[in-house]
C-alpha cells in the first residue's frame, strides 16, 4: 500500500526548488516553498547570477515531465555550436553535434525562474512564501528558524520533510551535515567571472551570429557570449583573480580598455558600454561543492546546487539539478513514496553522477579557453562525429552523451576515457580526416 503523503517544506525557490515544487504538487503533495528573495518579477535584476543559461536534454526531460515544455519553448534560442573568435582570421564554427537536432538552448534565468515559480503558485496545494530566509534547521526537533524580510521578525516552524534547494551556499546543507556528522567542502577556482553585454543592433537584431555560443579563447582566460531574445548577448569574462592580466590588475578604465583592445578587439567593437558595465557589475566566484550525505532518514534532503554546485563550463549545473528532480519523482514512483528509501537511493544513485559532471565541468574550462584552438582538437572532434555515424551503437562522443542524451554522467565520464584513447591513436600521425585508418577505427571501437 502506498505510504501516506507527508507534507513537504522546500527551502529555496530558485530553478530547482520551483520545478520540484511543481512536480511534487502534481504528485498530490502539500508543499510549502520558501524563498528569501522577492518574486523575480519584482526585482530589478538577478544580481550576481548568470543572466542566461544553456538548457539541454536532461533539463528538457524534467521540464517535459512537469508538462512545461510548451511554455518554455518560446523562451529558447537554439545554439548549434561554438563560434570561435581566434586571435587571427575569421570566426570558426564548430558544431556541438552531428545531427540537426543536437543543439543547446540559450534561455533567460529570470524568465525560466519566473515561469517555474508562477507554475508553483498556480498548483493546487503548493504555497510559495517570499522574502523569508532560513537561518537554521534543527533536524532533531524538526524545526526551522526563519526570518521575515518585511519586519525582521523571527519565526520557528515545524516540518515533516525538509528539502533544501537553497543553492551553493545552502544553510540547509550546513545544518544537515552538522546533524549527521557528514563532510562538506567548497573548492573555489583561482578564476572569477564578470557579466558584460553586447546590446542589440541599433536597427534591432543581433550584432553577432544569433544561433551560436561565441567564445574568444585566449589560453589562460576567455570571453563567451550567449544570445538573448531581445537581440542582446550576455557576455561573460572568465579571468584569473590575481596576476597579469587578472581582475586585480584591471583596476582602472584605461587598463580595461587597453586589455579589451589588445585581446578582444572584435568583441570590444560591439560593446559600447564595456567600461561602465565592467565597473558596475560584480565579479562572481566559481566553485564546486562536494558533500555527503545528502539526506537524513525520511525527513531531510538536499538537491541541486545545495548538494553539488559545479563550475559552469559544461552548462550542466541547472540541467543536472533538473535531472535530480525527475530522478526523485521516478524514485517516488518506484518506492511508493517511501521517503526513507527514496532519500537514500537518491543519494546512492546521484552522488557518483554529480561527482562525474563536476569533474567534466572543470575539465571543460581548459577545453573552452585553450584546447579548442588546437587543430588536433578539431580533427578529433571530426573523427568522433564520423565514428558516431559509422558505429552509432558503439560510439557517441562524450560531449553528446552529456548534452544530448540522458545516460548517467558517470557512464559518460568512463566512456570518455576510452574514446580519448581511440581518438589519440587514430589521429596521432595524421592531420586530416581523409587519412584516418578506418579499419583500425572499427577494430578499436568494437574492442571497447
Ligand atoms: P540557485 O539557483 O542558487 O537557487 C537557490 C535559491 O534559494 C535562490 O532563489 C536563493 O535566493 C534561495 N535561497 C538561498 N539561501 C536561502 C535561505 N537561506 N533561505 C531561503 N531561500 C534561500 N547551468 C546550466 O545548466 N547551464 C548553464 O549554461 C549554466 N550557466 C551558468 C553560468 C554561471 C556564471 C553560473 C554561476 C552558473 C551557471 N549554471 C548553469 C548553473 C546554474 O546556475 C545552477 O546550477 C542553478 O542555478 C542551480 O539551481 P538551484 O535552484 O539549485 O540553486
Amino acid at each position: 500500500m502506498a505510504a501516506e503523503k507527508k507534507p513537504i517544506t522546500i527551502m529555496g525557490a530558485g530553478l530547482t526548488g520551483s520545478l520540484l515544487g511543481v512536480l511534487l504538487g502534481q504528485r498530490g503533495y502539500r508543499v510549502d516553498l520558501y524563498e528569501r528573495r522577492p518574486p523575480a518579477a519584482d526585482t530589478e535584476a538577478d544580481s550576481g547570477r548568470s543572466i542566461n543559461l544553456a538548457l539541454s536534454q536532461r533539463g528538457i526531460v524534467a521540464l517535459e515531465m512537469a508538462g512545461l515544455m510548451d511554455d518554455v519553448r518560446p523562451l529558447l534560442i537554439p545554439m548549434k555550436g561554438r563560434l570561435l573568435h581566434l586571435e587571427k582570421g575569421r570566426p570558426k564554427f564548430s558544431a556541438y553535434g552531428q545531427r540537426a537536432n543536437e543543439v543547446i538552448y540559450s534561455i533567460s534565468r529570470r524568465d525560466l525562474n519566473t515561469l517555474l515559480v508562477q507554475e508553483a503558485i498556480k498548483a493546487k496545494d503548493v504555497n510559495v512564501h517570499f522574502q523569508i530566509k532560513c537561518e537554521a534547521v534543527d533536524f532533531t526537533q524538526k524545526t526551522i528558524t526563519l526570518t521575515h524580510h518585511s519586519d525582521g521578525s523571527e519565526q520557528t516552524i515545524s516540518f515533516d520533510l525538509l528539502i533544501g534547494s537553497d543553492g551553493a551556499g545552502s544553510q540547509v546543507r550546513r545544518s544537515l551535515i552538522e546533524h549527521v556528522g557528514g563532510r562538506s567542502e567548497s573548492d573555489f577556482l583561482d578564476h572569477d567571472y564578470k557579466e558584460l553585454e553586447i546590446p542589440a543592433a541599433a536597427a534591432g537584431g543581433y550584432r553577432l551570429e544569433k544561433n551560436a555560443l561565441h567564445i574568444w579563447p585566449r589560453g589562460q582566460f576567455m570571453l563567451i557570449a550567449l544570445p538573448n531574445l531581445d537581440g542582446s548577448f550576455t557576455v561573460t569574462l572568465f579571468l584569473p583573480k590575481h596576476g597579469d592580466p587578472s581582475f586585480e590588475s584591471l583596476n582602472n578604465e584605461a587598463a580595461v580598455e587597453k586589455f579589451f583592445e589588445t585581446v578582444f578587439p572584435t568583441a570590444l567593437a560591439e560593446m559600447p558600454e564595456l567600461v561602465k558595465d565592467f565597473f558596475d557589475h560584480p565579479a562572481g566566484r566559481l566553485g564546486t561543492v562536494r558533500c555527503q550525505p545528502w539526506h537524513v532518514k525520511d525527513h531531510g534532503l538536499i538537491i541541486g546546487d545545495a548538494a553539488h554546485a559545479i563550475v559552469p563550463f559544461h552548462g550542466q549545473g541547472m540541467n543536472c539539478a533538473f535531472e535530480d528532480c525527475s530522478e526523485l519523482v521516478r524514485l517516488l514512483e518506484e518506492h511508493d513514496d517511501d521517503w526513507a528509501t527514496v532519500n537514500s537511493e537518491f543519494f546512492r544513485i546521484r552522488k557518483p553522477n554529480a561527482d562525474a559532471i563536476a569533474e567534466m565541468a572543470l575539465e571543460n574550462y581548459t577545453t573552452m579557453r585553450s584546447t579548442v584552438t588546437d587543430p588536433k582538437y578539431g580533427l578529433k572532434k571530426e573523427v568522433g562525429f564520423e565514428l558516431e555515424r559509422r558505429f552509432p551503437d558503439q560510439f557517441i562522443p562524450r560531449y553528446s552523451m552529456v548534452m544530448f542524451h540522458t545516460m548517467p554522467y558517470s557512464e559518460a565520464l568512463a566512456a570518455g576515457v576510452r574514446q580519448s584513447a581511440i581518438l589519440d591513436r587514430l589521429t596521432e600521425s595524421v592531420d586530416s580526416i581523409a587519412d584516418v585508418d578506418w579499419e583500425l577505427a572499427e577494430k578499436l571501437v568494437k574492442q571497447t
